[in-house]
């Protein structure tokens, strides 16, 4: 009997998604010896001790059942008190807080709940991969507006504004960004604030970097006038708390929209692993401190960094936020597809080419400054090494 060939028997929508653009680099990179990572999009710190400790004593006290679909309520308890106390936002932790396996689960069921089929969703890029394919998956269109190193990154309102069709039903917002870095201040996103409402629009604020800003504090846009009922607000451990490994992220929404988030939630992953549940109580009650402490070590990595691009001839935005360095390569006369292939072959330093990140991310390259100040400082002789034997 001869099988289907690939593609014939697959969903057409899968079929219309793209690979990662990151992969290819990892497998050639993973394949070689010596290299120095500025890739991954991950902390490079391990989960706070008192964290881990949280995990295994739960473990030792038998909690290994399912929890409530949505998320233990001491833990959501604990969601509502933190997005409060950093953010000055009020949600009903019966409600309105899901708990989610990892913000990427929060991004998948969130679209899916409020995407009808052909709705445009608004992709502001550059931007996490996962966005453009998401709404996809959910039946709908993405619409990228592409944003540029001139604006800081920021999302202008005339932008926003010319993207909009009477199909758009959201936007996807996230800031601090990646692989920008780049911040917006409530000043900045009250403009954008003002055409949601004016269109009757949703937004998606992927918030996961808020803890992660270093020259003013995070502004939320759930926090402006109007704008807590049309905002689903998607955060989680994996970067403040160093905790990628264990998927958990939350969503704080109104509850109409929870409730449809739930529905899916609970038929696809029934709840959240419970001993990270447990581990993310503790984060929540004990593990600030160690938050400062990590983005105080961030932030003076990323004034090193930043300055060390400038000098070796790649100018480099100061990004506010997240941790990563989002330098222009233009002036090189390569794309940066090529210049990240050229520089690790020649240099074995692996960067992401900005342009996997859509419309507005070539001509740059992502740097992640999650890694010690030591390998940062050889990857900088590396990088100047490769810029001199381009002249
Ligand atoms: N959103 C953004 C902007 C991210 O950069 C990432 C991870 N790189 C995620 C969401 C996914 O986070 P999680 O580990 O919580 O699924």
């Amino acid at each position: 009997m001869t099988s289907k060939t690939t593609g014939t028997r697959t969903s057409k929508l899968v079929n219309e998604i793209p690979p990662s653009g990151i992969r290819r680099f990892f497998d050639l990179a993973s394949s070689m010896d010596n290299i120095i990572s500025l890739g991954v999009g991950e902390p490079d710190f391990i989960t706070p001790w008192a964290v881990r400790e949280a995990c295994i004593s739960s473990l030792e006290r038998g909690y290994t059942s399912y929890t409530a679909n949505a998320g233990m309520l001491e833990l959501r308890v604990e969601i509502a008190k933190y997005m409060k106390k950093q953010f000055q936002l009020s949600y009903d932790p019966k409600s309105e807080i899901i708990v989610t396996v990892g913000a990427s689960e929060a991004l998948d069921i969130a679209l899916r709940a409020i995407v009808d089929p052909g709705d445009e969703v608004i992709v502001v890029e550059p931007t996490f991969v996962s966005y453009a394919p998401l709404v996809t998956l959910a039946g709908g269109k993405p619409v990228s507006v592409g944003t540029t190193v001139e604006t800081n990154f920021r999302l202008m309102p005339e932008q926003l504004e010319k993207a909009i069709t009477p199909k758009t039903k959201a936007i996807m917002l996230s800031f601090p960004n990646n692989p920008t870095g780049s911040t917006m201040t409530e000043d900045e996103l009250r403009g954008i604030a003002k055409i949601v409402e004016e269109h009757d629009l949703l937004v998606l604020s992927d918030e996961i970097y808020a803890e992660m800003t270093y020259d003013h504090t995070h502004a939320s846009i759930a926090n402006l006038s109007g704008m807590r009922e049309r905002t689903i607000l998607i955060s989680g451990f994996s970067k403040a708390f160093a905790m990628t490994g264990w998927r958990l992220g939350f969503v704080t929404a109104p509850s109409d929209i929870t409730s449809a988030m739930l529905k899916i939630h609970q038929y696809t992953m029934m709840c959240a692993s419970t001993m990270a549940q447990h581990a993310a109580i503790e984060a929540l009650q004990s593990g600030m401190e160690d938050v400062k402490k990590m983005v105080q070590s961030y932030k003076q990595r990323r004034n090193y960094f930043v300055k060390s691009f400038d000098e070796i001839g790649l100018p480099c935005h100061v990004p506010g936020g997240a941790f990563y360095a989002f330098p222009s390569i233009k002036n090189t006369g390569l794309t940066s597809e090529q210049f990240a292939e050229q520089l690790l072959l020649s240099e074995r330093v692996a960067v992401v080419p900005g342009h996997v990140f859509g419309s507005g991310g070539e001509g740059h390259i992502r740097c992640s400054y999650a890694t010690s100040l030591d390998n940062l400082k050889e990857a900088v002789t590396r990088i100047e090494r490769f810029m001199k034997s381009l002249k």
